[in-house]
C-alpha cells in the first residue's frame, strides 16, 4: 500500500514514510493510493475477533512495511493500556448503542490513536536510529493524550503548549502530573490561539524544524485516522450478522473531521454493514452547513461546553474533498488555494447531492446539548459528556427506523464535570485515575506567549 498526497505533488511513499511525514511536504494530506474494501468471507472471519486481533487485521490492509509480528506486538501493547477488556465496548442505553471510546489513560477517544502512534514512533525511530522532538499546542484533550502516548519513550521528547490557567483543572493536572524526563509542559500566558500560532510559526522555520527533527501529533497524521477505523468495524460487526441488523448508522461528534473521516474509510471497507454517517456539530456548525447547503465558509469560533469541537477550519476536511473531487489532486489543490484566499468554498448542486449521500448532519445549540444530557440521564440513568451529547442529539434527529444507531462517546463525563453538573444538577462520578491526580507532584514551565521564548526553551531541552 502506497500513500499519495491530496495535492498530488509528491511521489508515492510507504506507510512508514507517511507516518513520519505527518503533513505532506506539498502542503496536502496523505491518503492511501486506493481505499481497501473487504469481501463477505473476510467480514465473516472478522466477526469473533477480540479488539486487538481485529485491529491487526484492519491495520494490515493499510500497512505492508512493518512485519506482522512487530505490528501485533505494537497493537497489543497499545491497547493493554486501556482499562476495559473490550477496549471500545458498546453499551446499549435506550435506543442508542453508546460506543465508549474513553477507556484509555486520559479518558478521551484520542487515546485510541495516540497510544498506537506513540508506540509506532518509538518503533520506527529505533529502527532508523533517529530522534524526534514533538511540538504541539493543545486546548486540553490532545495534549494529554499525546503526552501519555509517548511518556518515557526512547528517542522522543515532547513539548506541549497549553494556555496558562485556561484549561480545566483536570486537564491541567492530566498533563502536568506526567513528570517523565522526556515530557515538557509549557503553560503559555495567552490563549489557545496564541499557542497554536507560535507552534505554526516554529514549524514554518524549516532550518529549526530540520535541526531539531520536530514532529507533529495532530490528526493530520494518517496513523491516527487508520487507528480509528478499527472501532467502526468493531461496532458494526457486533451489531450486524445472522439474526441481527443488516447495517448500522453512526453519529460522530465532529471537530477537525478526523473521526468522521475514519468512518468514511470504514464504510468504504464494509459498505454493507456501515450505513449512514451522521456528522454532529456544536454551535460551530461550519461542517453541518457544508453537508446541508454545500457552503463551507469560516466563521468566528464560539466557545461551548464541548470545547474539543470549537473549531472552524477542519484540518481533515481536505481528505474528503479529494474524494468529492473524484480523486483529482489538481481540483483539490485549486479548491484549497481558493479557500486559503477567501475563507469559503461553495459546492454546486451535483456535488451537494454527493455530499448528502455521504453524510447526514445536525448541529446542537448549547441549550440542546445540555437538554440532551439531562433527558438522556432521566430516561436511562446514563451520563453523557457534552461532546457525546452533541452526537446523540444529531443521531436521534437523523436516525432511520429499524437501523441500529451507534453514538460515539468521545470523552468520559468526569472530564467535563462542570457542564454535566449544569445539566443534571450533580457531579458525574469521578474515576479513580482522575481522583488520584490531585496532590501528585507536577512539572510545568510558565512562559510568555512569544515565539522566541518558546524556541529558546525547546532548543535548551531538545534531544
Ligand atoms: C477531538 C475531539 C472531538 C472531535 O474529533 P475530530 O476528529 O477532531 O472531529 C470530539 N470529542 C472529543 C472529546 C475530542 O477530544
Amino acid at each position: 500500500m502506497k500513500y499519495i498526497s491530496t495535492r498530488g505533488q509528491i511521489a508515492p511513499i510507504s506507510f512508514t514514510e507517511a507516518v513520519m511525514m505527518g503533513l505532506a511536504t506539498d502542503g496536502g494530506l496523505l491518503l492511501p493510493e486506493k481505499l481497501p474494501m473487504v469481501d463477505s468471507a473476510t467480514v465473516a472471519a472478522w466477526r469473533n475477533l477480540a479488539y486487538p486481533e481485529l485491529a491487526c487485521a484492519v491495520l494490515s490492509l493499510f500497512i505492508d512495511d512493518i512485519p506482522p509480528a512487530d505490528l501485533k506486538e505494537l497493537v497489543h501493547r497499545s491497547y493493554s493500556a486501556f482499562n476495559h477488556p473490550e477496549v471500545t465496548p458498546l453499551n446499549q442505553q435506550g435506543d442508542c448503542h453508546i460506543l465508549e471510546l474513553f477507556h484509555g489513560p486520559t479518558l478521551a477517544f484520542k487515546d485510541v490513536a495516540l497510544q498506537l502512534l506513540g508506540n509506532l514512533f518509538e518503533y520506527l525511530l529505533r529502527k532508523s536510529g533517529g530522534r524526534m522532538n514533538i511540538l504541539g499546542a493543545t486546548s486540553g484533550d490532545t495534549g494529554s493524550a499525546a503526552i501519555y502516548g509517548v511518556r518515557g519513550k526512547e528517542r522522543i521528547n515532547i513539548f506541549i503548549l497549553h494556555p496558562y490557567k485556561r484549561v480545566s483543572p483536570i486537564q491541567e493536572l492530566q498533563m502536568t502530573t506526567v513528570t517523565d524526563a522526556n515530557v515538557f509542559n509549557m503553560a503559555v500566558r495567552g490563549t489557545f490561539d496564541d499557542g497554536q500560532a507560535i507552534v505554526k510559526q516554529i514549524f514554518n522555520d524549516l532550518p529549526f524544524k530540520e535541526k531539531h527533527q520536530l514532529g507533529a501529533i495532530n490528526s493530520i497524521n494518517w496513523a491516527r485516522i487508520v487507528a480509528q477505523v478499527v472501532y467502526y468495524v468493531y461496532a458494526a460487526l457486533k451489531l450486524t450478522g445472522e439474526g441481527r441488523a443488516a447495517t448500522v448508522d453512526f453519529a460522530v461528534p465532529t471537530g477537525n473531521f478526523g473521526d468522521i473521516f475514519a468512518g468514511y474509510v470504514a464504510r468504504h471497507l464494509m459498505p454493507g454493514e456501515i450505513g449512514q454517517l451522521i456528522l454532529a456539530t456544536n454551535e460551530n456548525n461550519l461542517l453541518t452547513r457544508f453537508v446541508l447547503d454545500g457552503d463551507y465558509s469560516v466563521g468566528k469560533v464560539a466557545v461551548t461546553s464541548s470545547p474539543s469541537m470549537d473549531i472552524q477550519v477542519a484540518s481533515n476536511f481536505e481528505r474528503y474533498l479529494y474524494y468529492l473531487n473524484g480523486q483529482s489532486a489538481e481540483r483539490t489543490r485549486a479548491d484549497m488555494e481558493r479557500f486559503a484566499a477567501s475563507g469559503s468554498l461553495h459546492f454546486d448542486v451535483a456535488a451537494q447531492a454527493r455530499i448528502r449521500a455521504d453524510f447526514a448532519s445536525q448541529s446542537a445549540s448549547e441549550a440542546e446539548t445540555l437538554a440532551t444530557i439531562r433527558d438522556f440521564y432521566q430516561a436511562t440513568g446514563y451520563v453523557l459528556d457534552p461532546h457525546t451529547a452533541v452526537g446523540v442529539h444529531a443521531g436521534l434527529a437523523c436516525r432511520r427506523s429499524g437501523v441500529p444507531l451507534v453514538c460515539l462517546a468521545t470523552a468520559h463525563p468526569a472530564k467535563f464535570g462542570e457542564a454535566v453538573k449544569r445539566a443534571i444538577g450533580r457531579d458525574p462520578e469521578m474515576p479513580a485515575s482522575l481522583a488520584g491526580l490531585a496532590g501528585k507532584p507536577t512539572r510545568c514551565e510558565v512562559l510568555d506567549a512569544a515565539v522566541a521564548t518558546v524556541k529558546t526553551f525547546v532548543e535548551g531541552h531538545a534531544l
